[in-house]
């Protein structure tokens, strides 16, 4: 696929599937704005990851929508305008219903709605903003297999990724009028920071024996499934969310 001249904002794109996604995008001729939130090490070592030049890393917590009204601007200004926007940042907070407090309980919710969902709404406001204004784009939102399946210990994860699916169906309903079009992508199990702890010893050997090839999935394979929903040949399949979990749950 070839991106040559595309200006693409990552969120979370310093580290798992957002760095292996930014170094796609580069490798395909986009020029790259990684967004992080506090490690600014993880972030310099994406930037320096990627091929060609004029990548950038942006910081703001995507949680507060000043911090994200911000960051679109200056990300859109640095690089005169935002033709793709991938929407991966994420949080995986445990709170399982029977073991923790009610305060512990509300703060994984608030934590993981206001990231996960709103955050990505907010980020998806502001950047839709200069999409129509400059004539269309693409949206990518990186969902979750948890949505459909559930999510028994992080019951906030699994709300807020159905959100973000109900989400990025009605804005690509609402957008295509604008030449925008979105693609949602669930990944079942893939191997980063976030699920290290999950895929070590015996708890790690339950989720291999769920995926029929027994394989984890690695960070590069979804970077391709994101690339191939921003393609201009993808348009058609807008409001579409792509399962890529290696055949571990079929709906
Ligand atoms: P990861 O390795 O934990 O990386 C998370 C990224 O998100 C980091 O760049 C982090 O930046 C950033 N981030 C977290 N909170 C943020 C905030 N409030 N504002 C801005 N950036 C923030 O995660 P991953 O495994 O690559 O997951 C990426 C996405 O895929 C997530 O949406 C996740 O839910 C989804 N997903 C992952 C899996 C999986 O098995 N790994 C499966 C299904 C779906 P800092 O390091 O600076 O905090």
């Amino acid at each position: 696929m070839n991106f040559t001249g595309k200006r693409v904002l990552i969120t979370g794109g310093s580290r798992g599937i957002g760095k292996a996604t930014a170094q796609a995008f580069a490798e395909a001729g986009a020029r790259v704005a990684i967004n992080f939130n506090s490690n600014k090490v993880a972030a310099t070592d994406a930037i320096n990851s990627l091929t060609g030049e004029g990548h950038f890393a942006v910081r703001a917590n995507i949680s507060h929508p000043e911090a994200v009204e911000r960051m679109v601007e200056a990300v859109a200004g640095e690089m005169g305008g935002i033709d793709i926007l991938v929407n991966n940042a994420g949080v995986f907070i445990p709170h399982p219903i029977a073991e923790v407090s009610y305060q512990a309980w509300q703060e994984a919710w608030q934590q993981t709605l206001d990231t996960n969902l709103t955050g990505a709404a907010n980020v998806t406001y502001c950047v839709a903003q200069q999409m129509i204004e400059q004539g269309g784009g693409r949206i990518v939102f990186v969902s979750s297999r948890g949505a459909f399946r559930g999510e028994p210990t992080h019951p906030a994860y699994g709300a807020s990724k159905a959100g973000m699916n109900a989400l990025a169906q009605s804005l690509a309903q609402a957008l295509a009028p604008h030449n925008i079009f979105i693609g949602t992508l669930a990944p079942g199990f893939v191997e980063t920071d976030m699920t290290t702890e999950h895929l070590q010893g015996e708890s790690g050997d339950a989720i291999r024996s769920q995926i029929p090839n027994g394989k984890v999935a690695q960070p590069k394979e979804m970077a391709h499934c994101i690339l191939f929903l921003a393609s201009e040949q993808a348009a058609y399949t807008t409001g579409c969310v792509l399962d890529a979990n290696g055949g571990s749950y079929l709906r």
